[in-house]
């Protein structure tokens, strides 16, 4: 068993799970006019909605919630709060994974306070039901086992985050070893194996060293942190 439990998502599953999310909408007979992403993540699904749906307007709210991938979250604000007079209109406000469900309420409170729309209503791929304060209105799976969902829209930031955290935490990484010993640390870590990641990987282990989080001497890894 991995320590941290990470699935990785593929481009092909984004599209089959929006594309489930914006059948329930339908299904439900409600109409959206505008959609909202929650930046960054409600991204993709909101585009991909909005072509599903055949809704033109989008518009993001930021978050900036204090995520390292694979940790707990912190607390969430939104970070450029400008109004939009959206009276009168259905907005749908969307994001990946309601996890504590923290950000999706506050972006939620934020446009029906100071957007004043006619209904609001919430939509996410995911819904980790066994941890989430809050259930969006929508939502493709039910999640009962906290998992950390890596998407392909984040899979370079995610991974070099995921070094970045052995490099922190495992004692190993202190005394220095070689790449192959660190690839099977990351498997033990994060069950996902570098060789799946292609690219991503060495890309990633570039950013740790460039960050100054690793150093790499003659093919030894070592943390500086
Ligand atoms: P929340 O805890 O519901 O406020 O989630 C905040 C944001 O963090 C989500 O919109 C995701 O972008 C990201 N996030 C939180 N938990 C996960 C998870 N288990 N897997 C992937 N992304 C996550």
């Amino acid at each position: 068993m991995a320590r941290v439990p990470v699935k990785l998502v593929d481009w092909n599953e984004i599209v089959e799970w929006s594309r489930g999310l914006a059948g329930r909408i339908k299904e439900s007979g409600w109409t959206p006019d505008l959609i909202v992403a929650v930046s960054r993540g409600g991204f993709v699904p909101a585009r991909l909605l909005c072509d599903f749906l055949d809704v033109s307007d989008l518009l993001a709210v930021q978050s900036q919630h204090w995520v390292e991938a694979a940790r707990a979250a912190e607390r969430a604000i939104l970070k450029y709060p400008y109004r939009v007079d959206a009276s009168g209109k259905n907005v749908l406000i969307v994001d990946d994974i309601v996890d504590t469900g923290e950000t999706l309420m506050l972006a939620r409170d934020f446009v029906e306070r100071e957007w004043k729309p006619g209904q609001t209503r919430t939509a996410a791929l995911q819904w980790i039901s066994t941890v989430a304060k809050y259930k969006p209105d929508y939502y493709y799976i039910e999640v009962r086992d906290w998992t950390w969902f890596q998407y392909p829209w984040t899979r370079l930031e995610d991974i070099t985050q995921f070094i970045e955290r052995l490099a922190r935490e495992d004692e190993r990484l202190k005394h220095g070893i070689g790449v192959d010993a660190l690839r099977a640390i990351f498997v033990e870590w994060y069950g996902v194996r570098p060789e799946d990641l292609g690219w991503y990987w060495d890309e990633a282990l570039r950013r740790a060293v460039a960050r100054g989080v690793l150093v790499v001497e003659d093919g030894v890894y070592r943390s500086r942190v």
